[in-house]
């Protein structure tokens, strides 16, 4: 050991790199971490965290028609957006602190600068402006966590637009947006500026919302976003991008042409891998540009791992924490641990939010041939009251040769939440006997969850087998 100034370097100090330095250093390994923006990385500071209070905030618009609906005598509301942005950096500025804490508390040592691997045992850190964190490291184990960028389409004029890192701190609220994509993040923040009042275009190539969603939970999504106000265009692409002295202007395939204030891309992230010198130590790549790792999550040279986006495996920060607890509990706890990437839930706080674990009846089908389906699409009796018309839809896919639940999927209120428990049964193997048997809990939502006993028959179809 004396032979290296620390046990392990880390590079990033995001969710992965926090709770694999964390974890090391508390077993008494000496432990550097080096950030080159905040700590916290993307969730943190430009990603999940503050994506959810945004979504808290979009949603009081909806909140106030319903409480008219409930007897409510509501004055028109205001949205302050300048207010909403300190506040929201107050708070993301208190919770980069406990990180910093937290690591220091830990016994880490906390590098503010952008490190680079020089050779398989030494890291050189270039300061960041005001820190005197610069120089050569040596360790005897090093962990890449840098995580993801987002990324842009490339077509005349594609500099114009913003992407989510920019979304947070747009200096004015625009009257109009145009959100290109259709993934997580796209469906997120049109539901987002859409709740705050921005007349909101989303703009798709594909033939649906969420590809890779279950197809009934794209299409109930789709209706319910323009149910709401987001105006979808599907099969949709950019030709160029123009600012005019009115606002940008995108001219989109089948001659249609759209101005907004703002163009935000939610066009994908690729892993984050520029200037950390990984060719000069022939650390591998994949065919995706992620680094390659094992299930170990270490990288072809012995003394280099990687976790969270950087690797491209599950991207979500709940998966980074386990990959970096993992590789703690391997290197440093001498408990050889690899996470299980089967059957992680996710969710999006699109408005109605989706929660989902496990396949997809099209992934369900392919894998086992014969399943059974039990679906329901409902008014949820909250919305029935004030006469609205957004609609929840729920969905269980059943292995037919042994009964096992091997998906669920929600998009309701609360989906995030109730799509945590679910996974539990599904991780667990349950039986649809076994979920049966659970008795409800009434009135909620989640209820229908656990009161579906007819079969889905496809119309026109018949039985599906
Ligand atoms: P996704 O990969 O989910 O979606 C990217 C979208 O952009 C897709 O609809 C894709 O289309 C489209 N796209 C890609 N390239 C182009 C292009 N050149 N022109 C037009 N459209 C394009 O990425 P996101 O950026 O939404 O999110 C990145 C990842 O971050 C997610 O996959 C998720 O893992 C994570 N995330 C998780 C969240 C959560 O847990 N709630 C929230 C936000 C992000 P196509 O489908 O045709 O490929």
């Amino acid at each position: 050991m004396a032979d290296f100034d620390f046990d392990l370097f880390v590079i990033g100090a995001g969710s992965g790199g926090v709770r694999a330095a964390r974890l090391a250093a508390l077993s008494g390994a000496k432990v550097a971490v080096a950030e080159e923006h905040r700590v916290g990385g993307t969730c943190v500071i430009r990603g999940c965290v503050p994506k959810k209070f945004m979504v808290y905030a979009s949603e009081f618009a909806n909140q106030v028609k319903t409480a008219k609906g409930y007897g409510w005598a509501v004055e028109p509301p205001r949205f302050d957006w300048k207010a909403f942005l300190t506040a929201k950096d107050v708070e993301i500025a208190r919770l980069s602190g406990i990180y910093v804490t937290n690591l220091r508390k830990a016994g880490a040592h906390l590098l503010h600068g952008k490190a680079r691997v020089i050779d398989p045992h030494t890291v050189e850190v270039e300061p960041k402006e005001g820190s005197e964190d610069g120089g050569r490291y040596t360790a005897k184990r090093i962990l890449i966590a840098t995580g993801g960028r987002p990324t842009k389409p490339d077509f005349p004029g594609a500099e114009l637009g913003v992407t989510s890192n920019e979304a947070f701190h747009l200096p004015e609220l625009p009257k109009r947006i145009l959100v290109v994509g259709g993934g997580y993040i796209a469906v997120e923040f049109a539901g987002i500026f859409n709740g705050l009042g921005v007349e909101t275009t989303l703009c798709y190539r594909g033939s649906n919302v969420l590809r890779g969603f279950d197809d009934d939970i794209r299409s109930h999504l789709a209706d319910e976003l323009e149910k709401r106000g987001v105006k979808v265009i599907l099969g949709c692409s950019h030709q160029s991008l123009e600012k005019t002295a009115t606002g940008l202007v995108s001219k989109l395939n089948n001659d249609i042409t759209l101005e907004t204030d703002v163009v935000l891309f939610a066009t994908g992230r690729a892993p984050y891998v520029e200037g950390l010198g990984l060719e000069t130590v022939g650390v591998k790549l994949n065919e995706r540009g992620a680094v390659a790792v094992d299930s170990y999550s270490k990288t072809n040279v012995d003394s280099i791992w990687a976790v969270g986006d950087v690797t491209d495996r599950i991207n979500l920060t709940p998966v980074a924490i386990r990959e970096g607890a993992a590789f703690a509990e391997t290197e440093f706890f001498d408990r050889p641990t690899s996470f299980d990437h089967e059957a992680v839930a996710s969710a999006v706080f699109s408005q109605p939010p989706v929660g989902v674990v496990g396949m997809t009846e099209a992934e369900a089908r392919h894998a086992f041939g014969a399943v059974d389906i039990y679906q329901s699409a409902f008014r949820p009796m909250k919305v029935v009251f004030y006469g609205g018309q957004e609609r929840s839809f729920m969905k269980l896919v059943v292995r037919q040769d042994d009964q096992r639940i091997v998906g669920v999927h929600v998009m309701s209120p609360d989906a995030p939440e109730i799509i945590q428990m679910a996974a539990i049964a599904v991780k667990m193997g349950v039986t649809k006997a076994q979920w049966d048997s659970t008795c409800a809990v009434h009135p909620t939502l989640a209820e229908e969850l656990v009161t579906m006993r007819e079969k889905y028959v496809q119309p026109g179809v018949g039985t599906v087998a």
